[in-house]
């Protein structure tokens, strides 16, 4: 299940969920607190990702 799926404008209408990484370029759901979590989730998520891109580089 995928927390707050939607169409998302911020990616051209794309179906993204608050679980995916896409949901750093999303604002559609900010001030609510469920989603603000989620956002930082997916916010330290890419960090881990972009530290490991520089550790490989
Ligand atoms: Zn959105």
């Amino acid at each position: 299940v995928k927390p707050f799926r939607h169409n998302c404008p911020d990616w051209d209408f794309m179906q993204i969920g608050l679980s995916d990484i896409e949901a750093v370029g999303c604002s559609c759901y900010r001030g609510i607190p469920d989603a603000d979590e989620l956002y930082e989730l997916r916010s330290k998520e890419l960090d881990e990702l972009n530290k490991r891109k520089e550790e490989t580089c």
